[in-house]
């Protein structure tokens, strides 16, 4: 489908519709005196229209999920950007949508409610999608399709190149939910918007973010879409109040991907401990928050829960879940009570694994991981990392700069740490702050691990890198001093400036206090910064390194 096919799919009477318009919307210069809108003028924090647009708050979306403010709409939940894909793309009493079952039954109350027939397209037993199947189900005035990926009630992924058959296959709007994709090893479909213009997805602040309170849903898509929901809109959907309140959010969240990580290893722990239970007969494999869980008296099990004040979702009426529960994560003590619950009940006895040790912290060896996190906000960037020493864990870096978060990454698969870096920051006017603020915060955090330095190697080196040649020399003594010896061909790389990155390595030698020496050449530029941000990393990674051999400071003065 071409971008401009689009227009085709939009109800005529919507494509013809000329939206509300605001004074402000016409002037986009900042006024001192606003009488235009017949607000009150006696200043309460909120006597002022909100943002229509919620500008600053896109901002932030935008290098979290890694999609251009343009391609991005906010709504009043996703349920708000539900009912306005059927209302932009479907005739009341006339078009049809398909919707994959079991699903999310917002899908259909939202259709009936707009008098869309919904055409149910079953999964298969084990709840996976075929994408044949469900283009047999499109008829004539099928509008849109909804894809709910992983999927709620099972939680399981649905195929991705099923998917993509159905968007590249079928001639109208296709919906891929993603509430919980926060939770899943997979990519987004978002990195494809721009290739399919018929593609939406949607996403949400109510699940991993922790907002559902808020009501902040997420809808990502080709900017013909976007500008038609902004026009159906609500002209001012998202109040002051939460927009202020996510943004503060968003400013602290590296927590955030930590609770993440938290939540997908109690759900393997919890989906072990059920599945040797007597009273379960199957837990089904989960990429999201929710585990869905057969019991043999399910009925008993659930009217007993509740009167234990445990309450979980009986899914037992959809389609492929007779008999199942579908249990929500809860924090490692709640996912203790219930499993103790569910045992009271049933009688059974713990199996000999006995209960998961409760941990503190993370802990490798009996000794506490040398952890620094570091919140940095300026006028121009708001940052926060999370440096582990002693823990890999998979990097999350989202700078807002694409090449540059393929760079940090690279920090942490080459150190062997855990590296993750979020930064909102004021990217319209180029890259300079964010890079160099994330040098800062990043060399703040990497001191702040490091501590007191006991035991550690001190020095680090590192050797040629691909056919580039990239040699960091590291020493964490303390004493601050830097040299930059690398040559570059063009004036960028990636998006990012390469004048930068000296700028970069030296806010961070300056912040962690060391001593950093960086020399490269090569034919390439990006394997010339890959190849130096590597060769950090690997200097890094033997200069943290503990001595097993020595408790004390690798220095002859006794102190680091
Ligand atoms: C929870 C959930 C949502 C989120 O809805 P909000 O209105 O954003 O809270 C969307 N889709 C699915 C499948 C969900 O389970």
């Amino acid at each position: 489908m071409k971008k401009d096919d689009i227009y085709g799919l939009i109800r005529e009477n919507i494509r013809a519709l000329a939206p509300y318009s605001t004074a402000r919307d016409e002037c986009k210069i900042d006024m001192e005196v606003y009488l235009d809108a017949n607000e009150s003028p006696y200043e309460t924090g909120v006597n002022r229209y909100p943002s229509p647009f919620q500008e600053e708050l896109k901002r932030m979306v935008s290098s979290i999920r890694r999609v251009p403010v343009e391609n991005i709409f906010l709504g009043n939940g996703s349920d708000e950007a539900i009912d306005l894909i059927y209302r932009i793309f479907c005739t009341p009493g006339k078009s049809s949508a398909v919707v994959v079952a079991p699903s999310y039954g917002m899908y259909s109350v939202a259709g009936n409610i707009n008098d869309v027939k919904i055409i149910y397209s079953e999964l298969d037993s084990e709840f996976q999608l075929n994408a044949t199947k469900l283009l047999s189900d499109v008829q004539d005035d099928t509008r849109v399709v909804f894809i709910c990926s992983p999927n709620n009630p099972s939680g399981n992924l649905l195929d991705r190149e099923e998917i993509i058959r159905i968007i590249e296959n079928f001639n109208g709007i296709v919906v891929v939910d993603e509430a919980y994709i926060d939770f899943a090893e997979s990519q987004s479909f978002s990195e494809l918007i721009g290739r399919y213009p018929n593609l939406i997805v949607l996403q949400t602040l109510s699940k991993a973010w922790g907002m559902a309170g808020l009501r902040l849903g997420i809808a990502l898509a080709d900017t013909i879409t976007i500008g038609t929901m902004n026009k159906v809109k609500y002209p001012y959907n998202i109040s002051i109040i939460n927009q202020q309140k996510a943004i503060e959010m968003l400013k602290d969240c590296v927590g955030t991907v930590e609770r993440i990580r938290e939540i997908k290893e109690n759900r393997s722990k919890l989906a072990m401990e059920l599945s040797q239970m007597e009273c379960v007969s199957k837990v089904y494999p989960s990429d999201a928050n929710f585990l869905l869980v057969k019991f043999k008296e399910r009925e008993k099990v659930f009217k007993e829960l509740q009167e234990r004040k445990i309450i979980v979702r009986d899914r037992s009426s959809q389609l492929h879940c007779k008999d199942c529960l579908r249990i929500t994560m809860g924090t490692e003590d709640e996912n203790r009570r219930l499993l103790d619950a569910i045992r009271e009940i049933t009688g059974e006895i713990e199996s000999k694994a006995g209960p998961s040790s409760k941990k503190e912290g993370c802990i490798t060896e009996g000794k506490k991981c040398r952890v620094g996190k570091v919140s940095r906000s300026t006028r121009e960037t708001s940052i926060q990392v999370c440096i582990n020493l002693d823990s890999f864990t998979r990097p999350y870096v989202r700078s807002g700069l694409p090449f540059f978060d393929h760079m940090l990454e690279q920090i942490g698969y080459h150190g062997g740490i855990g590296v993750d870096i979020i930064c909102c920051g004021d990217i319209a006017t180029g890259c300079h702050h964010t890079v160099e603020d994330t040098g800062i915060a990043l060399g703040e955090a990497l001191a702040q691990a490091l501590g007191p330095k006991k035991g550690i190697e001190r020095y680090g080196f590192a050797l040629p890198m691909d056919e580039a040649d990239a040699m960091v020399l590291i020493d964490l003594g303390g004493r601050i001093d830097f040299k930059w010896d690398v040559e570059f061909r063009e004036q960028f790389v990636g998006e990012i400036d390469t004048q930068m990155f000296s700028h970069f390595f030296k806010s961070l030698a300056e912040n962690l206090k060391c001593n950093l020496h960086v020399k490269a050449k090569g034919e390439n530029d990006h394997h010339i910064i890959e190849g130096v941000f590597k060769a950090f990393a690997r200097a890094l990674k033997c200069a943290v390194r503990k001595d097993e051999f020595s408790y004390g400071v690798a220095s002859s003065k006794g102190v680091l």
